[in-house]
């Protein structure tokens, strides 16, 4: 029974969500879960839907196009891969809130864009914390000056930072990354006078652990929706 599954998977993630912010201080509702579900098709969100989830994330812009308008209006949806610069039209009437600004250039075009449309995108940062090659995100040794030059754009919401951790074994691996990218917010929020109240950081394998470093979203899939 799938159906069964997948809500059984919400609830345990759920369960795990609250006793990780009870640990660190915070109370369940200071976390949102965004149920990761590029690859997988409508009637599978559906089932989740019907769990009570209704915020979920998309990493790819084709994707999303085809599958959104087969579900429920009511849902709320997060943009979390690469974005391209010409898919950022297409993107903002469908995403909320784009967490994966990887570059200047991108967020002048979300900029752009949105004068054009009229709208006031709502965004995170994404830092390139481990320094990794093959990771998009600013890295840390240009972040300030970056981020001073997105924040100056009069389109863009930024409300904060997200990242990704390299790919470990184990869960404890993703720790100094979510806390580098904490203490990179604290510094940034101090040296340029703004709020950056949002963090985006943890997956299937090491949400818990985030949750501890102070993540306010969690990009969960694989634990919710099985394997890809
Ligand atoms: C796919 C993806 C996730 C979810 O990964 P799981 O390991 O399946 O939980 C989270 N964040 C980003 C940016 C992703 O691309």
């Amino acid at each position: 029974m799938i159906e069964a599954d997948l809500a059984a998977n919400l609830e345990q993630v759920r369960d795990e969500i609250a006793a990780a912010a009870h640990k660190s201080g915070r109370s369940a509702g200071d976390v949102e879960l965004v149920a990761v579900s590029k690859t997988h098709d409508a009637d599978a969100v559906r089932k989740l839907v019907d769990a009570g989830q209704t915020l979920f994330g998309e990493s790819r812009v084709q994707e999303a196009k085809v599958k959104v308008p087969l579900l429920p209006s009511h849902l709320r949806w997060h943009f979390i891969g690469h974005l391209q610069k010409n898919k950022v039209r297409h993107a903002l009437p469908i995403f909320e809130l784009l967490h994966s600004i990887d570059s200047f250039e991108l967020a002048e075009q979300v900029d752009r864009i949105a004068a054009e449309e009229g709208i006031f995108p709502r965004v995170l940062v994404e830092i390139n914390v481990s320094g990794e090659g093959s990771k998009h995100g600013l890295k840390v040794t240009e972040m300030t000056k970056s981020l001073e030059r997105i924040l100056e754009l009069p389109r863009l919401s930024v409300e904060g930072l997200m990242t990704i951790a390299p790919l470990g074994p184990e869960a404890e691996e993703s720790r100094p990354h979510f806390r580098g990218l904490r203490e990179l917010r604290d510094r940034l929020a101090q040296e340029l006078g703004v709020k950056l109240p949002q963090l985006s950081m943890g997956m299937s394998n090491d949400f818990l652990v985030a949750i501890e470093e102070g993540a306010t979203l969690v990009r969960v899939g694989t634990k919710l929706f099985g394997a890809r």
